[in-house]
């Protein structure tokens, strides 16, 4: 603590939205501007696939899609919208190499999302793989980074070898729906499913854009024998 204390005077923390020097002590560097640059989501929303609704008042109840056919996890949940801060936070993170920048938005879900992993009581984390390929170009998995976070903060044990992906698949961005249900089909393969049969299992990505990513994992997870699948993603893409 506080060799902490002496770095901040030496190094006073610098918000990660937008460099201004940070004060006080919050353990997400962020400034007050940058804080208000971020939308929760909160409810209502869509209790399986967690959509909010436009309305700011309401319970929650399943959105038209879920009504039409039941996702193939058991519910999702995400921390913040995917814009604005979030948005160049997110893209700095995966696409700049600011590794740092996971814990940052690993302790915003964290914090958001701690009432939904209590309530879905997983057994363990799981991060949305990437193919080897991806891997070596970014030279990191973001999802493993921030399911670290989580499964620190949450005292779960985290599984980054068992679900894999086993073909390679185009990036998502642009395409729609249907075409991105078909780009991910079948991508995915568990390594051990011993390891998973009859657990619940907590799925973790940065974005969820349509969910067909989560959803796949999710369905390949069930098929090799895994109880309940539940997804926790940073941000969501709201439209
Ligand atoms: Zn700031
Ligand atoms: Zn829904």
């Amino acid at each position: 603590m506080l060799v902490r204390a002496f770095l901040d005077i030496i190094f006073p923390p610098l918000c990660h939205g937008c460099r201004a020097h940070v004060p006080g002590k919050g353990e997400i560097p962020l400034c007050a501007g940058c804080w208000d640059r971020i939308a929760p989501i909160a409810s209502p929303l869509c209790p399986v696939c967690g959509a909010p609704f436009i309305t700011e008042h309401g319970n929650d109840h399943p959105c038209g899609p879920c009504l039409t056919e039941r996702p193939p996890f058991a519910g999702a949940r995400s921390a913040v919208e995917f814009h604005g801060m979030v948005q160049e936070l997110v893209h700095r993170f995966k696409y700049g190499g600011k590794m740092y920048l996971a814990r940052t938005l690993g302790l915003l879900a964290a914090r958001a999302l701690s009432g939904f992993a209590r309530d879905t009581a997983p057994e363990c984390i799981i991060p949305v793989p990437l193919h080897t390929r991806r891997l070596r170009e970014r030279g990191f998995n973001q999802s493993q980074l921030l399911g670290r976070i989580l499964a620190e903060r949450w005292s779960l044990p985290l599984s980054v070898n068992n679900l894999r992906r086993a073909r390679w698949t185009e990036p998502q961005v642009g395409l729609s729906v249907s075409d991105r249900e078909r780009n991910v089909r079948g991508a995915f393969t568990v390594a051990h499913p011993e390891r998973i049969r009859e657990k619940r299992v907590l799925l973790v990505d940065d974005v969820y854009t349509t969910g067909s990513t989560v959803a796949e994992c999710a369905r390949t997870l069930a098929r090799a024998g895994a109880k309940e699948v539940s997804v926790v993603t940073v941000a969501r893409a709201v439209p």
